[in-house]
């Protein structure tokens, strides 16, 4: 055995020297075995460069879970993982936020152990952890039924009890190979023959008797899965392909203890309730209309009412901030989407072209060639420069049916969009003054946090991206340095960019903590090549203008879905449709409610009567029930007294007041646009 020696650096800064082969939980053990115990799996970040989070992917990467590690990144192991090398080391603890993904994926290897010993001829697909839970796919010729789901839940709590350790095993790949083709496991069979190479050893991980192809980490012991649910079953093909056989894919989430996962149920019910297309509906807000099609959207006239009061909004701050308004066409020819790249970057996401007499059209999935197109009307100088023209502008793209989801995943929508045209020189400040626009929006409409994420181009993939490698690299560099500049914290993304350009993406966490894809801004060489766009500049020289795409609601439809569900569909008072509502107590109060009617319109405010025969009571319950502001009462007293009595949303009865008072006091709130009442 060789005696040597490995430096393990601590968070405290403390170094321990300790002899190679040592895990992470020996080390916890010498610090405090309470500390060992509340332990889950150990981060190792390597000495060499900068720390950085360890990545977690949104999407479960199948690379992620068998793929061999690099050991030049941080990575989370197992506590009985030996050290071998000298490195930081990171106990990572329940509190720990990818400390979550670890029992995910635990779980996932607990239910495939009670599938198998429920159901032994299933052969095992993959079972990763997901941003809200895990799921397990596998192979049986009898469906399993929702019974069957209550039956494995049973037995993973026999599995969980058991308290089994989850031990890392290898063999070489060629043995393990010919085992899982002997058992016809023909999806561990592909997995291993996709990530690993001959002369391989692969990875496995023991609990009990089950034994899967993994490489880890999990937590220590099965017991360690203190809260699991299974919650959905469905179908999906082979790696999906439709010719390929149909596997089961189980999903359930899991927690370290019971109460996260009932206040994780309580959010889920919390959400459901704040369904946009539930809202929608009681509301009377939008609908979608099956004889007209999927993905488009009818918005009914309270929808209307606050998109009118969005778009004004959005137009007033375009001019104000020195935008100019523009409107374009719908389609165009063919042409112009050759002349764009659309028709050969884009063409799948467009709605196939219709032919006419003179020409072949198409709907236009962008409004960015007609931008240009205003742009190139007449010469420009330097002096014109920065050139931003802004449409509220109807989009159409092509979403596959049965993929459209409300207002947030549609066929036809309105993008606020806006083309500016700039000297490079200038790139930075427009960016600048792009984010700044975008964070007024978020705030106006009533966020209060955001997360921007930068997107830039993979290198190696060259075959999907338009422009040249130092297009990109000055673009890449512009973004940042905005975004570094104005000391905003952002997570790069690679490979995620347009086409196109690199951009920066803004999005904003509403009341639930859910993120939502909004405001973008985005960076283009390409279409001003594309359009041979020119302006003369200060040396009387042609030069090429650069382009910044940007929309801050991103879509009008989908920023409004995201209002109803971040509000619950109880608009702030300046976005409500009906702001104020009216209950005269019997019939003879009728002509005062004209009064206080005609009073609140002269101030501008949205107003409804309720003159039906009907109880107060029931009159107060249908506006509450509509979420209304504020609701006005009056009967002989308040007639009396040039008054009203005011019941505000959220707080009840507020007492009597003179109708003047209730006026002066909603029109701040309205001027301020404050979400408070
Ligand atoms: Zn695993
Ligand atoms: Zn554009």
């Amino acid at each position: 055995m060789s005696t040597q020696t490995i430096a393990v650096h601590l968070p405290d800064g403390a170094i321990r020297e300790v002899p190679a082969g040592t895990t992470p939980l020996d080390i916890a053990n010498s610090i405090s075995p309470r500390l060992a115990a509340a332990s889950v799996a150990a981060r190792l970040v390597p000495l060499t460069g900068a720390a950085q989070p360890v990545e977690a992917g949104d999407v479960p990467s199948e690379a992620a879970m068998y793929a061999a590690e690099d050991a030049a990144k941080p990575r989370l192991v197992d506590l009985t993982t030996p050290l071998t090398a000298d490195t930081r080391l990171e106990l990572v603890t329940e509190k720990d936020p990818e400390a979550l993904k670890v029992v995910r994926h635990s779980a996932a290897h607990v239910m495939a152990t009670a599938v198998l010993e429920l159901f032994p001829e299933t052969k095992l697909g993959h079972g990763p952890a997901t941003d809200s839970g895990f799921f397990y796919d596998f192979y049986r010729e009898k469906p399993f039924t929702p019974e069957d789901l209550s039956l494995i839940e049973a037995k993973m709590a026999e599995v969980i009890a058991r308290d089994d350790k989850f031990v890392r095993e290898h063999e070489p790949r060629e043995k393990a190979l010919a085992e899982f083709e002997a058992d016809g496991d023909f999806m561990k069979t592909h997995f291993v023959t996709k990530f690993t190479v001959p002369g391989d050893e692969v990875s496995f991980y023991r609990n009990g008797k089950f034994v899967d192809f993994c490489r880890g980490p999990h937590v220590p012991s099965t017991g360690r899965v203190k809260a699991v649910k299974l919650t959905n079953l469905a179908g999906a093909y082979w790696l999906g392909d439709e010719k390929n056989p149909q596997l089961q894919r189980i999903h359930g989430t899991a927690f370290f203890s019971q109460k996260e996962m009932d206040a994780h149920f309580a959010r889920l019910e919390e959400a459901a309730k704040r369904d946009h297309r539930l809202l929608g509906k009681q509301l009377d807000l939008f609908s979608i209309q099956e004889l007209a099609g999927a993905g488009l959207i009818f918005w009914h006239p309270k929808g209307a009412m606050i998109r009118k009061i969005m778009e004004d909004w959005m137009r007033e701050e375009c001019l104000r901030r020195g935008y100019s308004l523009v409107y374009t066409p719908h389609v165009a020819k063919v042409n112009l989407w050759q002349t764009s790249g659309h028709e050969g970057f884009y063409a799948a996401n467009m709605f196939t072209p219709m032919e006419l007499d003179d020409a072949n059209y198409r709907m236009k999935p962008m409004n960015c060639p007609f931008h240009i197109l205003i742009y190139k009307n007449s010469p420009k100088s330097y002096r014109d420069l920065p050139v931003r023209l802004a449409e509220l502008g109807n989009v159409y793209r092509y979403e596959r049916s049965g993929t459209m989801h409300g207002l947030l995943r549609v066929r036809g929508f309105t993008q606020d969009d806006a083309h500016i045209f700039c000297m490079p020189s200038q790139i930075e400040d427009e960016v600048e003054a792009c984010i700044d626009f975008a964070k007024a929006v978020l705030t106006t409409f009533g966020f209060k946090e955001f997360k921007v994420e930068l997107s830039t181009w993979d290198p190696n993939d060259r075959a999907h991206y338009a422009g040249s490698d130092e297009n990109w690299k000055l673009a890449e560099t512009s973004l940042k340095t905005v975004l570094d500049r104005k000391g905003i914290a952002y997570k790069v993304i690679p490979g995620e960019a347009a086409f196109y350009g690199p951009k920066i993406d803004i999005k904003l966490v509403d009341v639930l903590g859910r993120l939502w894809q909004l405001s973008t801004v985005q960076f283009d060489f390409n279409l001003p090549a594309r359009f041979e766009m020119e302006y003369v500049g200060e040396d009387g020289e042609r030069h090429q203008p650069v382009m910044v795409h940007r929309a801050l609601f991103g879509s009008v439809e989908r920023f409004f879905g995201v209002l109803i569900e971040h509000y619950a569909g109880a608009f702030p008072l300046w976005l409500a449709p009906v702001q104020v509502g009216l209950v005269p107590i019997s019939e003879r109060h009728h002509a005062y409610a004209k009064k206080v009617e005609a009073a609140l319109k002269a101030a501008g405010f949205r107003v409804e009567i309720d003159d039906r025969n009907e109880k107060m009571n029931g009159k107060i319950r249908d506006f509450a029930n509509q979420k209304t502001p504020y609701i006005l009462v009056f009967g002989d007293k308040e007639e009396a007294a040039e008054a009203v009595s005011v019941r505000t949303r959220g707080k009840g009865d507020q007492g009597s007041a003179p109708l003047a008072d209730f006026i002066a006091k909603a029109k701040a709130l309205v001027e301020s646009q404050s979400t408070e009442l």
